[in-house]
């Protein structure tokens, strides 16, 4: 049986209309008539990953959800509202995004300090997230390396994102940067504090075995203009570990996608 809510319907938490993105005064369209709509999930929040060739406009249309740039045409909507700037959305980019010259707990707690919180009460929930993502005594280092490995440095990021919107986390390539064991830790790590945290998550990765293992939802983006090729339903266990990247079902869904990429790039 299936129930229609009307007026009492969770909104859409992201939602991108009649998005179009034009360069050089509209001499360059890499963007036309692109939809995106991510639901609510009721007590959990949803993993949502992006997979597309490079240069296709992933990163273009996560900023657009951060609010880090405007598009040509169209809107935004967060939790089914115009985005605005109090619509503060988490980000963490590949590259290492924190203040070297700022202690871990500092650079966590940036991102309270435009809400006038107290500095007090800005240093408690920063411990909180510092907790969650496993830096505990590591809070007073510089957020530089090597007194931080490339993981930790990461966690630092995460952390902040958590506190400036623990609603939405956007991550574009996070683990891009790591070598292959970090990789693989960082990926059991974000999918730990997504089910302590529940967030909604959109991850942009290049790696399909870590795209299947994460995600709830795949979008495959194609290019020139962008538009999402496939949107693919993971049927995998909620609860994942390693062990999983064996089973046969994750093994067909890892070849089918490369295939779909492959048809892609051409
Ligand atoms: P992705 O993250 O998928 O690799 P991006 O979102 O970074 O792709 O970029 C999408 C496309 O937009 C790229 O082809 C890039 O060259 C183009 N682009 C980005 N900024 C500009 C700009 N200011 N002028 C012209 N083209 C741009
Ligand atoms: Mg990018």
């Amino acid at each position: 049986m299936s129930v229609t809510f009307t007026d009492t319907a969770l909104p859409n938490i992201i939602q991108l209309k009649n998005i179009s993105q034009s360069y050089d005064n509209g001499k360059v369209q890499i963007i036309k008539d692109f939809e995106l709509l991510i639901e609510d999930v009721p007590d959990r929040g949803q993993f949502v990953v992006i997979l597309g060739p490079s240069g296709c406009g992933k990163s273009t249309v996560l900023r657009y959800i951060a609010g880090l740039q405007k598009p040509t045409t169209g809107e935004v909507y967060i939790n089914g509202k115009l985005r605005t700037d109090d619509d503060r959305i988490g980000m963490v980019f590949q590259q290492y995004s924190s203040f070297p010259w700022l202690t871990v707990l500092d650079n966590v707690a940036l991102g309270l300090e435009y809400k006038g919180v107290s500095k007090k009460e800005r240093r408690e929930r920063a411990m909180e997230a510092v907790k969650i993502v496993g830096l505990e005594g590591h809070e007073h280092k510089y957020a530089q390396y090597p007194s931080l490995s490339g993981g930790q440095l990461q966690r630092v990021a995460i952390a902040r994102s958590l506190l400036v919107n623990n609603q939405i986390i956007l991550m574009d390539e996070p683990f891009g940067a790591l070598d292959t064991n970090t990789r693989l830790r960082m990926q059991d790590f974000v999918i730990k504090v997504w089910e302590e945290v529940q967030p909604t998550i959109v991850f942009i990765t290049h790696d399909i075995s870590e795209a299947v293992y994460l995600a709830d939802d795949i979008f495959i983006m194609g290019n020139a203009p962008a538009q999402f090729a496939e949107h693919i339903d993971v049927n995998l266990p909620f609860h994942r570990d390693r062990s999983i990247k064996r089973d046969k079902n994750f093994v067909e869904l890892v070849h089918y996608i490369e295939d779909r990429m492959m048809t892609l790039n051409k």
